[in-house]
Order: structure tokens, then C-alpha cells, then sequence
């Protein structure tokens, strides 16, 4: 049976708002968040950090890229790697002349971008540093397609030309593998299970550590973010949001509260923990001033219904 329309929504507004709300703690120690209390709407990001000129309830490039991803998959109606490669080469240079944004893109993405403006191939232009950049706009891969195996090698593919390192795309794998199955309402162990048995695929590390932020699901953050990170290494980003997502299970508005409050790359962490709610709770699980305070939300909702609409075939 198709997943219903909701979920799809959850996952890509979740995701949005997962960002929007960590951008405010993007490159704060956890030690600061919890002097000065959590947050738990939407505001300006510190000054000094990517996201400082952006307003409130706007997200960062992790949402943008996230976006691009589904465009193409909707022009495409698959995923081209030519075609998506293309559009964000794009982006990074409608971004780079817009002031508010040309801090948000990371390293290696920027590197990659600047490569595929140059008119390298996407199969040379990714960056070898294990970032997280592609595990963190994944989601829609895991909505479009309905295979697990099919959602493994299109991620793979999407990660390739901003970040081919065997630990990012295994990364990206393993989030979109896990959106695939919690779309599917699988329970907590399974979708880790099968998450890992694909990132282990591509890199068994990151496998591992995702398997270990499950099995530390009953420990309080403040025992656990030491032992996982929070940086923007792919190794800590996507283990940490795997780690809210599993204590809080039962409770996505929590575990979207903790994973912003984690600090470090707060922004990316609260948006794979979002996109992961989300997608198996629905948008109606999210708190209204959540929904209506987001940036160009009926735009990400739209653009969820058509992902929604375009992965009818494999269920016809
Ligand atoms: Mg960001």
C-alpha cells in the first residue's frame, strides 16, 4: 500500500523545519545551549555563524539543496545525475551573488560547485572530504522511489558529484534508506536494521556508528553527544540525528527539540531529524507555529505533493 501524502509532506516540511530551528545553534557548544536555555521556535542565527544575515524561520542550504534535489527528480521523474548536477552548479552560483546566502555553502560542496561551473564531469567533481552535504538534502530520494535498493543507488548517485568519499555517500545511503522505511511505518529496530545493512554497503564505519547511536537510545544526550560528535563530519551528523530520532521515537517533536539543541552543526542534524519524523509521523504531528512560521512553505508542500504524485507509478 502507498504511504499516505502526509508523511511525504512531514518528510520535506520536517526537514525544513529541522533546519530553520538549528540554524540558531549552527557552531554553538552544547555547553553555551544549555546555559542559555533551548530553543524551541524559530529565530536569528548567532552572529559569526553561515547563517547570521538569514530571518527567522528561513533555513539554510541544507534545505535549498534538499529542494534542488526534488526539482529534479519531478523534471526528470528519476533521478538524473547529469540533470541534478547541472542544477546545482546552478544554485551555488545563484547563491554566491546573494549576500544573505553565500556563507551557507560548506567547503566541500563550494568546491565541488566551482568544479562543475568549470565544466568538469560530475563523476570528478566531488569533494573526498567525508562531510555530511549530501546526506542532508537525501530525503526526497527516499520518498520517490519505492524499492530499497533502487532508493540505495540513487542516493549513491546523488551524492557522487558535490561528495564521492565512501563514508558521504554511505551517509546519504543510510538517511535515505531510513526515510524509504519509516515512510513504510517499520518500527524502530527495523528501520536501523535495514539502514545499516545498506550504509554498510558502501562504508561499514558508518554503519557501525549508527548502529551504536541506536543501542545508546536509553542514555541522556549529554552522556552520548561526546561519544558521537556533533561536527559536520558525516561520521557525527548523521549517527547524532539517528541517535534523537531512536530515544525519541514515539515523541518527533522532542526528538526535533533535542537534535537542534545538540549544537554543533545543529542546523544539519535537526534536518535529517526532521525529514525522519516526519516521514513517519506526517505533518499533522508538528506544531502549527512550526508550519506557518517556515519560509516559502507552501512552495516545499507543493513541491512534496508533486514527489508524492510522480512516485505513483511503482504502486499502479
Ligand atoms: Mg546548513
Amino acid at each position: 500500500m502507498k504511504p499516505e501524502k502526509n508523511k511525504y509532506i512531514g518528510c520535506m516540511l520536517g526537514s525544513a523545519i529541522g533546519d530553520a530551528l538549528g540554524k540558531q545553534n549552527e557552531g554553538v557548544n552544547r555547553e553555551v545551549i544549555l546555559k542559555r536555555g533551548y530553543i524551541k521556535d524559530y529565530g536569528r542565527a548567532p552572529k559569526g555563524s553561515p547563517g547570521e544575515a538569514l530571518r527567522e524561520g528561513q533555513y539554510t542550504d541544507d534545505t535549498e539543496q534538499m529542494l534542488v534535489l526534488a526539482q529534479s527528480l519531478i523534471a526528470c521523474n528519476d533521478f538524473d545525475t547529469y540533470d541534478f548536477a547541472n542544477r546545482i552548479a546552478k544554485w551555488g552560483l545563484d547563491i554566491r551573488n546573494d549576500t544573505a546566502r553565500s556563507r551557507l555553502l560548506g567547503p566541500s560542496s563550494s568546491w565541488a560547485i566551482e568544479k562543475l561551473n568549470s565544466g568538469i564531469s560530475w563523476k570528478e567533481s566531488g569533494s573526498d572530504v567525508p562531510s555530511c552535504g549530501s546526506a542532508m538534502r537525501v530525503a526526497p530520494i527516499g520518498l520517490f522511489f519505492n524499492d530499497i535498493h533502487e532508493v540505495e543507488k540513487k542516493a549513491v548517485l546523488s551524492s557522487i558529484p558535490t561528495h564521492k568519499s565512501k563514508s558521504a555517500v554511505a551517509g546519504a545511503v543510510a538517511v535515505a534508506v531510513a526515510i524509504r522505511c519509516a515512510l513504510l511505518g517499520y518500527d524502530r529496530f527495523e528501520i536501523i536494521r535495514r539502514t545499516c545493512e545498506s550504509a554498510s554497503n558502501h562504508e561499514i564505519d558508518i554503519a557501525k556508528k549508527i548502529e551504536s547511536s541506536y543501542e545508546l537510545r536509553n542514555e541522556v544526550p549529554d552522556m552520548v553527544l561526546p561519544q558521537l560528535g556533533t561536527s559536520f563530519y558525516v561520521y557525527d551528523t548523521v549517527p547524532c540525528a539517528f541517535y534523537f530520532f531512536s530515544r525519541y521515537f514515539k515523541e518527533p517533536q522532542r526528538a526535533i527539540i533535542e537534535a537542534v539543541n545538540a549544537g554543533g552543526d545543529a542546523d544539519s542534524i535537526g534536518c535529517i531529524t526532521g525529514a525522519l519524523c516526519g516521514a513517519l509521523y506526517g505533518i499533522e504531528y508538528f506544531p502549527k507555529k512550526w508550519i506557518d512560521g517556515l519560509e516559502k512553505r507552501q512552495l516545499i508542500e507543493n513541491i512534496s505533493i508533486m514527489i508524492y504524485e510522480k512516485s505513483d507509478h511503482d504502486f499502479l
